[in-house]
Parts: structure tokens; C-alpha cells; sequence
């Protein structure tokens, strides 16, 4: 039986309200639990099992286990099939706690004899179920060396622990969910570029690095050349597919600190970081160059296009705008000048 309840439960509690990253592994968010059942009910080891799907599981995943601490996660993470352990997965089903004092003759857990109980020295298993909506998540598994009779207060305490790991994975959900949501917001979906909403932001805080820092910063807006035509002749879908290994082809030319972004239609906008007017330039030649040469490979055939640019550096005590249109106009200036060119603010 544990040895005070309430302090026990209360280190738990607090424990389990703690802010924590949930971006990382399952073992990480999940370990502190963890290891807190495992000192408080002294056992061997502590782990965490997932079903694959909640509607049909077929098989249990274990995502976290006290062994793994301070290791990476083992390559294959270990499973368990629906088909050898039916009996484990219908208690789980129950909802129930598994207080198997002798865990090789309990009928919940004495399939495990032979390929584990037997050979990893286990007596005694004490499984409390994880919840998502009400419906069998998990378990969270606790195992000891010496054959025991679970106390109610320890059951309680282990259920404690798999309601913890139920609230911490509603919380990973959520923020997987809100990282969808965050990529749908700032990205392009055809290009996979960053959006104009992305580009402000962007352009907000590196304007405030500049000043900061004194650095140059300078921008270059591009459109591609008669793009209609591409749209004409070959029709929409091959002018998406032409958008998007055009992009591909500047991301790859341009170095990784470049913030490249779709203003919208053919045009886009680079943001360049530490960079003059002159060097500025150097890159924009070079990137009109690169795809000048370029030939998009496409089921209509290859396909080539040109591109305007306008370069322009960002003076940071005028709003980002203020270099959007100077940029924007140089642009039309490439246009009126026979496009395929680049031409300064
Ligand atoms: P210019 O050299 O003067 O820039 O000529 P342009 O034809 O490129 O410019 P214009 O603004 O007349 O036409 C742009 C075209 O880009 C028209 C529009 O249908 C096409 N476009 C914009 N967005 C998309 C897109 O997402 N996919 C495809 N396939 N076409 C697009
Ligand atoms: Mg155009
Ligand atoms: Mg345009």
C-alpha cells in the first residue's frame, strides 16, 4: 500500500499541471509521469501502450517506457497484436484496471508467460486504461519482480497517472492540430512557399533586426513573364505545375537564409536578409539567369519561362510598404524595359 496517500496524490496533481512541450517525442512529455509511478509504487518499470486505431484496434503501441530514459527511442517502437494477447486486449476494453497480483497465472495477463513474463523476471502487472472521448485509448503499464496484492490506493494512484497521460495527449492533439492550422495560414498550398500574411510578419520583425543591427536589408519582388500565355496554350493545370517547379527552382538558387514568399498569381517576393542593393542585385541576376535556363519538365512538354525582377533596399524607418512599391514599380519598369531583366529602385 503507498505510504501517504494525499502527499503522494498531491505531488501528482501539481506534477501534472505543469506547462510542458508536447512538440517532441511521446517519451518526453510523457517520462516525468512516468517515472513518478515508478518510484512511488516501486516497480520495475513503467510504460506507455497506444492502440493503432480507437475504432478497430489491432495493436498496441508502446510510445514511452522508464527504460528509454536519457536514450533515444528505439528505432522500431515494440508492439503487440490483437490475435496473441486477446484476453489483454479485452480487459483493456473493459475500461477496468488490470490489478493482476500474479501476473502469470491471472487470466488478464498470463499470455505474456512464456515471451515475457518468463524471461524479463515478471511477477506481478498493474495496468490502469488511458481515455480519449470515454472510449479505451491505452494503458499505462506498471510492472514489478516480486508477486503483490495491488492496494485500492495504489490502483488509484496508477489511474491518476493514465488520466495525466490522457490529458497530455489530448494536448499533443491539440497542438498538432494548431500546427496544421498555423501551416495553413502562412503557406501556399500549390507552391509550398511561405503567403503574403507570412511575408509581413516576416518583414515586421526582421525590419526591427536591421535597424536594430544597422545591417542592410534588401528585397526583390519577381513575375514571371507572359504567364497567361503558359495558361493559354497549355492550360491551367500546367501552369500550376510550372508555378510550382518555378518555385522549386528559386529555393533551390537562392541561399537558405532567403525568405521566399507568393504575393499571389505569378508573383512573388524574396525578403534578403544582411544583404546591399549591389549584392542584392548579384543574387537577382543570378536567379533570372538560372531560370532563363531552366526547362520545367511538364506532361505537355518542357516548358520555359522568364522573369521580371525589381530589387530594392529596405530603408527600416519607413513602413515595409514603402519598399513593396518601390519594389512593385521597378518591376513594371523590367516589363516596360523588354522583360527578363532586373532593375535597382
Ligand atoms: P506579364 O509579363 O506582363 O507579367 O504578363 P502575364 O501574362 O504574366 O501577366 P498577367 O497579369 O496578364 O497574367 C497573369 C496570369 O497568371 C493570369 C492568371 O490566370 C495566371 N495565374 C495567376 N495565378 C495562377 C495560378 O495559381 N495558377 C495558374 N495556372 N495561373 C495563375
Ligand atoms: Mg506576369
Ligand atoms: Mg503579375
Amino acid at each position: 500500500m503507498l505510504k501517504n496517500f494525499s502527499n503522494v496524490t498531491q505531488r501528482l496533481r501539481r506534477l501534472s499541471s505543469q506547462e510542458l512541450d508536447v512538440s517532441g517525442t511521446f517519451q518526453s512529455f510523457l517520462l516525468d509521469l512516468l517515472d513518478e509511478g515508478k518510484q512511488t509504487l516501486k516497480v520495475a518499470r513503467v510504460s506507455v501502450w497506444l492502440f493503432d486505431d480507437l475504432d478497430k484496434p489491432s495493436e498496441l503501441i508502446n510510445v514511452a517506457n522508464t527504460d528509454w530514459s536519457g536514450k533515444t527511442l528505439p528505432e522500431q517502437l515494440p508492439t503487440l497484436q490483437y490475435e496473441d494477447f486477446a484476453a489483454y486486449f479485452t480487459a483493456i476494453n473493459s475500461g477496468r484496471s488490470i490489478d493482476a497480483n500474479d501476473a502469470t497465472t491471472d487470466p488478464r495477463t498470463c499470455e505474456f508467460h512464456d515471451i515475457y513474463l518468463v524471461p524479463h523476471n515478471i511477477k506481478t502487472m498493474l495496468d490502469t486504461v488511458i481515455f480519449k472521448n470515454g472510449i479505451p485509448h491505452g494503458v499505462v503499464c506498471c510492472e514489478g519482480d516480486k508477486i503483490r496484492t495491488w492496494h485500492k490506493d495504489e490502483i488509484a494512484f496508477a489511474e491518476m497517472i493514465a488520466d495525466c497521460c490522457s490529458r497530455r495527449l489530448l494536448v499533443k492533439a491539440l497542438w498538432q492540430l494548431q500546427s496544421q492550422l498555423t501551416e495553413l495560414a502562412f503557406k501556399d498550398p500549390l507552391t509550398g512557399l511561405s503567403n503574403r500574411r507570412f511575408l509581413m510578419d516576416s518583414a515586421k520583425r526582421e525590419m526591427s533586426r536591421h535597424a536594430r543591427f544597422e545591417h542592410p536589408f534588401s528585397l526583390m519582388m519577381l513575375d514571371i513573364d507572359h504567364f497567361k500565355k503558359i495558361n493559354d496554350n497549355y492550360g491551367h493545370e500546367t501552369g500550376d505545375l510550372v508555378l510550382k517547379h518555378f518555385a522549386e527552382i528559386c529555393v533551390n538558387t537562392l541561399r537558405l537564409e532567403d525568405c521566399m514568399c507568393r504575393l499571389g498569381g505569378e508573383e512573388f517576393v524574396v525578403l534578403l536578409p544582411n544583404t546591399s542593393i549591389n549584392s542584392a542585385m548579384i543574387i537577382a541576376e543570378r536567379l533570372r539567369n538560372e531560370i532563363e535556363h531552366a526547362r520545367i519538365a511538364t506532361p505537355a512538354g518542357e516548358i520555359s519561362v522568364t522573369s521580371s525582377f525589381g530589387v530594392a533596399q529596405v530603408n527600416t524607418s519607413l513602413p515595409f510598404s514603402h519598399a513593396l512599391k518601390a519594389a512593385d514599380h521597378a518591376v513594371y519598369q523590367a516589363k516596360a524595359e523588354g522583360r527578363n531583366c532586373v532593375v535597382p529602385v
